[in-house]
């Protein structure tokens, strides 16, 4: 699919960002579990913090494709940056969409410039792919609402100066889930444990816990019930964010295999040269230039209207992609492949949270599916 060159030029300036300023730290990142500031903060001197924001706020107001892009080059240099990115632009999208104009000029130009730092909170311990099971309540009382409850897994929930949160007006009614602004420094809200993961470790994921969280009545983003059909829509976006992070750690491990393959020498040879071997590089490459076009195909559609089934079946398909060419990746690198001194191990444990997070692969079928039974 061809881009036009204001994306090839965004490509391009990303694609040197990464190279550039991203590079040699991301193990030692991974490692010590600690979020690269110094490059968000070069993120935000670039605009790319204000990715989704309307360009009277200061932003750049990317086009889908070019939104793609952007997560697709940053994920083939840090997973956890372009996750930190990506849910920092779902709160701005939900400010853009949802909130009055004095929500926007209060919010958006200050998180262009990087801080405050956004968050999503849909997530609870026992409301992860169902939403609607969420127990997290705001209560209306005079010009107030009173919030308690905790979330769950929530990237940046540490970092972040401004939350997006969804709760129920009515803990016993599934309909009355509704969109709050929470800054975070409000009075009650606490962050809670921070996850030890198996890959992503950089970002920043930890609960949320509401303590009777007092917040004026004008922070609430949606009317009262149609809160989840407001994340949805914004998800649809956001997953097609994901597929495009899975094609970039897809492509990063593609990439590291196949200069392994060229280098690496057992039998007198390459092993590249091994049918085996360059088979498996061909599969490899096979799956990430199919998951990218799917991926290009569900931005185009999203910039069309929003289409829950393409973004669901660019997910699907790219998440799993990456895990099985991460896979790959390892076996190419042999022994190396299992140890840190090669980024492989780092792909392998990092393209597995792309199955799971903004729906698991199950749940994008079940989405895909529906379409089906519609038909
Ligand atoms: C690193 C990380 C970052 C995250 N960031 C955020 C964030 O910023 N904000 C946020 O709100 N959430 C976030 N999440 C939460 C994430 O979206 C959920 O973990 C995910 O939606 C799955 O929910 P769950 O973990 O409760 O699993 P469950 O819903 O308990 O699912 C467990 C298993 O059952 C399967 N399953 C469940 N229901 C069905 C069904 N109907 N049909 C078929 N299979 C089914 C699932 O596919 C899965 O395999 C994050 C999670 C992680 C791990």
């Amino acid at each position: 699919m061809e881009l036009t060159s204001e994306q090839e030029l965004v490509r391009d300036t990303v694609r040197e960002f990464v190279e550039n300023e991203v590079g040699t730290d991301v193990r030692e990142a991974d490692e010590t579990q600690t979020f690269p500031e110094d490059v968000w903060d070069g993120l935000a001197e670039l605009d790319l913090t204000g990715l989704t924001v309307p360009e009277e706020f200061g932003g750049m107001d990317v086009d889908e494709v070019t939104y793609s892009i952007v997560n697709e080059e940053l994920a083939y240099g840090h997973l956890a940056v372009a996750t930190a990115l990506s849910v920092h632009c779902l709160a701005t999208s939900c400010i853009r969409e949802f909130g009055s104009e004095s929500h926007r000029e209060e919010w958006l130009p200050e998180m262009v410039s990087g801080r405050p730092v956004g968050a999503f909170a849909l997530s609870e311990p026992d409301a992860g792919s169902n939403p609607a099971e969420m127990t997290t309540e705001a209560v209306r009382e005079g010009d107030e609402y009173v919030i308690n409850g905790k979330k769950q897994w929530i990237t940046n929930g540490e970092r972040a100066g401004v939350v997006v949160l969804f709760a129920k007006t009515d803990r016993d009614d599934p309909e009355t889930v509704t969109q709050f602004l929470i800054p975070k420094d409000v009075d009650g809200l606490e962050v809670g444990k921070k996850e030890d993961k198996l890959g992503l470790r950089a970002s920043d994921t930890t609960t949320l816990i509401f303590d009777d969280v007092r917040i004026p009545a004008e922070n609430r983003l949606t009317e009262v019930g149609s809160g989840l059909k407001a994340a949805f829509s914004i998800l649809t976006g956001g997953r097609i964010a994901i597929a495009s992070q899975a094609v970039g750690v897809a492509q990063a491990a593609l990439d590291a295999a196949v200069a392994y393959a060229n280098e690496r020498e057992q039998f007198g040879q390459p092993i590249i040269e091994h049918q085996a071997v360059g088979h498996k590089l061909a599969d490899m490459q096979t799956d990430v230039q199919a998951a990218r076009l799917l991926t290009r195909d569900a931005a185009r559609k999203n910039e069309d209207g929003v289409d829950p089934t393409a973004a669901a079946m660019a997910k699907y398909f790219a998440s799993e992609a990456a895990v099985d060419v991460a896979n790959e990746a390892v076996q190419v690198h042999g022994g190396y492949g299992y140890t840190k001194d090669f980024d492989v191990e780092r792909y392998y444990r990092d393209a597995k949270i792309t199955t799971i997070y903004e729906g698991t692969s199950e749940i994008q079928k079940k989405i895909i599916a529906r379409e089906l039974k519609s038909r």
